[in-house]
């Protein structure tokens, strides 16, 4: 029983999640979503509770991070009625790219998102699975400004607040289902 979460769906989420010592490399502690995913209860409960964050939000696109960030946000922009965008590794997106760098807590990234994802004024959320260092949640919203869109909040099922991705993010608000 993971007694640190404040509310139940926290902790049910919590306890679904695996830890993964020294993945993928030595002195991480990987956070293993795929056995919450696979729990069709436990999914679906998280996606409503982000999906009821952002309810009241006007938006025009979820804009997702490969690859764990996918399933989360397909599931926000199908039901918060928005359009979907991929925010994908260096090389994946088949037309015109634009591109950012960034750090993330096992290494150095490139993100890309197609040129024409995202029209000036487009009100955008950023959904991924996990909040770790912040990097590509950053870059993610460079790329959408870089379009012009407006970045106005960022969803995430886990947090790992001693990461300090939240300041990363410099004021975007930011939703969390698990602090750790
Ligand atoms: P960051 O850019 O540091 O916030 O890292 C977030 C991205 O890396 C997310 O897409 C996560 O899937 C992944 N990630 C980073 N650290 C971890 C971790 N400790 N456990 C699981 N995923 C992680």
């Amino acid at each position: 029983m993971d007694d640190h979460q404040p509310d139940p769906l926290a902790r049910a989420l919590a306890e679904s999640i695996r830890d993964v010592p020294d993945f993928p490399r030595r002195g991480i502690l990987f956070k293993d979503l795929t056995t919450l995913f696979k729990d069709a209860g436990l999914f679906r409960a998280a996606c409503d509770a982000l999906v009821a964050a952002y309810r009241d939000t006007p938006l025009d696109l979820v804009a997702a991070i490969e690859s764990r960030g996918f399933p989360v946000g397909g599931v926000l922009a199908y039901r918060l009625g928005v359009g979907l965008v991929a925010v994908r590794k260096l090389g994946k997106l088949p037309a015109q790219t634009i591109s950012a760098g960034y750090s993330l807590e096992y290494g150095e990234a490139v993100l890309e998102m197609h040129a024409d994802a995202v029209e000036p004024g487009q009100r955008v959320l950023i959904a991924d699975d996990v909040l770790a260092t912040g990097g590509s949640a950053a870059a993610a919203a460079r790329l959408v400004r870089e379009l012009g869109g407006e970045v106005v909040a960022a969803a995430f099922l886990v947090e790992l607040s001693q990461l300090g991705g939240r300041q990363a993010l410099a004021g975007l608000p930011v939703t969390a289902l698990v602090t750790y």
